[in-house]
């Protein structure tokens, strides 16, 4: 009796595995048997290349790669999959240009949409719609770098940036978009006037505020939770030839943060205001006037930093070289108001392109040296303005002493600048910083350059940031447990998680953000 029981079992389990086998392997192609304009990559290289990102960490291969033509491909993917049911497993990812840091576009056995193949509507600028802002309609693959040449043809631009601009718009919308223009024009996700949208019941969807608001809000910030983001108009302004680039240091945190403050608050600053830490034993220290002239060469070349961790305070002002003198003038103007080091004033003039594009030109150099595919263990971190004190004389003074193998940027912006219908999670305060720590690893280095001690460094700083109570929200947020995605949140998550059931009930979009799983 017994051998029998044991046999019928093993006969039945190697049913189950047959029949499991069967439905995985009829999987590819019931997919290809879908009618698409565009096609199916089923190949090592294409699924290798999916499973990667700029983090560098983390890589899981989907089974396919949609390349869509149109929007009905993305529609008709995301259906099948959808009538599939819960049981077939299979997620989807909208995958933009790769830049994330944790796998956040990546589909482990699932399918993963190549955006950039997406290349409808082609770009149209709107220049003339009355007394309303012009626009662009782009393709939510459209990357951004792409947006600005294609723009500047008729004198404009988007006003809101990331500082890096090979990024698609789908992706940073789904994050929010921030960069040293957001105190003024808010985040990018604040500068979109309409989106079309791909649910995961594959229905497609146009939303605007004023239609289908709920949809629209979600999907902003919304981290790719609840559609994909195949079309999108974004504001224009006009756009200047030039820009005036300046950076002064402070040793002083309390009259940095001041300033900075100060700057974001006044109408009619500058266009663009970020800063940056110099821990002292890092290269920055020598790398951060490079291709600045001085104000005062003479001054300048006296200047010694003693030791001390010292703070970058940089502006923007935009200008047209007919309007030079007064850009000067007004430039003069308001560093007259400021408290930085005199002898540290450094400037430069450059072209509009060449300021927004400046972190692809250092990605060139970068290359050519083999460091920019390595581990990017980076931190990105949202601060209630009046914690960042206590953040920066505990992580600056004690944790991030020795070196720091990359940029940390700090700058405050302003939350009225931001829509609190969108999902993004921010700190409660009327201003509140940004301050990320883009930190490179050295592969296979067990040094404080290598990624576990920069790991164990973000760790700290997180757990600082807890236990001190300091109210602060990740950026581009990474967690492993829906726990601790719930305490992101706070008190939104219950709104998040019930237009996740609204638009993507079976949580088959975007798994890499480890939210949920499939199916919920
Ligand atoms: P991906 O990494 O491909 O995707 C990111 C997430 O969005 C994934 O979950 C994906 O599934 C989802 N997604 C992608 N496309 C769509 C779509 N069309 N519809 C719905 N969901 C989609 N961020 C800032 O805010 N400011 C900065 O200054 C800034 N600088 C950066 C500099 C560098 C060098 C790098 C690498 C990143 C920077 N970022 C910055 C972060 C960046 O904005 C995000 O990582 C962004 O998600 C990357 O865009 P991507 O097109 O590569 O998206």
């Amino acid at each position: 009796n017994i051998l029998f029981l044991k046999s019928f079992t093993i006969l039945f389990l190697s049913c189950i595995a047959i029949r499991l086998n069967l439905c995985l392997s009829s999987i590819p192609s019931s997919l290809k048997s879908l009618p698409l304009g565009g096609h199916l990559n089923f190949d090592e290289v294409s699924l290798s290349h999916a499973a990667r990102d700029f983090g560098n960490r983390y890589q899981y291969h989907p089974m396919a790669v949609l390349q869509p033509e149109s929007v009905s491909d993305i529609a008709s993917t995301i259906k099948h999959i959808w009538l599939m049911g819960p049981s077939s497993h299979l997620t989807v990812a909208a995958r933009g240009h790769g830049h994330s840091l944790q796998g956040q576009a990546q589909a482990h056995g699932g399918v993963v949409i190549n955006m950039e193949s997406l290349k409808v509507p082609e770009m149209q600028v709107h220049v003339d719609v009355g007394n309303s802002p012009p626009y662009v309609d782009v393709s939510g693959g459209e990357l951004w770098i792409n947006i600005l040449h294609e723009t500047l043809r008729y004198g404009l631009a988007p006003r809101s940036w990331t500082d890096y601009l090979h990024l698609t718009v789908g992706g940073t919308l789904s994050n929010a978009g921030v960069s040293g223009q957001a105190f003024r024009h808010g985040p990018q996700i604040s500068n979109v006037q309409l989106l079309e949208i791909v649910t995961g019941t594959g229905e497609v969807v146009n939303c605007s505020a004023e239609n289908n608001g709920d949809l629209f809000h979600s999907v902003l910030g919304g981290l790719g939770q609840f559609g994909i983001i195949t079309r999108a108009r974004i504001v224009l302004e006009p756009a200047p030839a030039m820009v005036k680039w300046i950076r002064v240091l402070y040793s002083d945190f309390t009259a940095f943060t001041r300033d900075q403050e100060r700057l974001i608050s006044a109408e009619n600053t500058f266009d663009y205001i970020e800063g940056f830490v110099i821990i002292n034993r890092t290269g920055l220290l020598n790398n951060w006037r490079l291709s600045f002239n001085p104000q005062d060469p003479v001054q300048a070349s006296h200047f010694k930093s003693d030791g001390r961790t010292l703070f970058c305070l940089e502006m923007a002002k935009y200008f047209n070289v007919e309007e030079i003198d007064a850009a000067n003038q007004e430039v003069e103007e308001h560093l007259s108001r400021l408290s930085y080091i005199p002898s540290t004033l450094f400037s430069t003039e450059v072209t509009f392109v060449d300021f927004l594009d400046r972190v692809h030109i250092s990605e060139v150099k970068l290359r050519s040296k083999g460091l920019w595919d390595v581990p990017h263990p980076w931190l990105n971190l949202l601060i209630p303005k009046s914690q960042i004190h206590n953040f920066a004389e505990v992580v600056f003074g004690n944790i991030l002493t020795e070196t720091s193998n990359g940029p940390v940027l700090i700058y405050p912006v302003n939350k009225s600048k931001w829509d609190n219908r969108t999902s993004v999670v921010i700190p409660e305060e009327a201003i509140f910083y940004l301050v990320a720590f883009l930190t490179s690893a050295v592969p296979s280095s067990t040094g404080t350059d290598g990624l576990e001690h920069i790991l164990s460094q973000n760790k700290r700083i997180l757990e600082f940031c807890e236990s001190a109570q300091l109210g602060v929200k990740q950026y581009l947020p990474h967690y492993n447990t829906q726990q601790e995605w719930r305490a992101h949140f706070g008190p939104h998550w219950e709104t998040f998680l019930q237009r996740k059931s609204v638009y993507d009930p079976l949580a088959i979009l975007a798994p890499g953000q480890r939210i949920f799983q499939k199916a919920i």
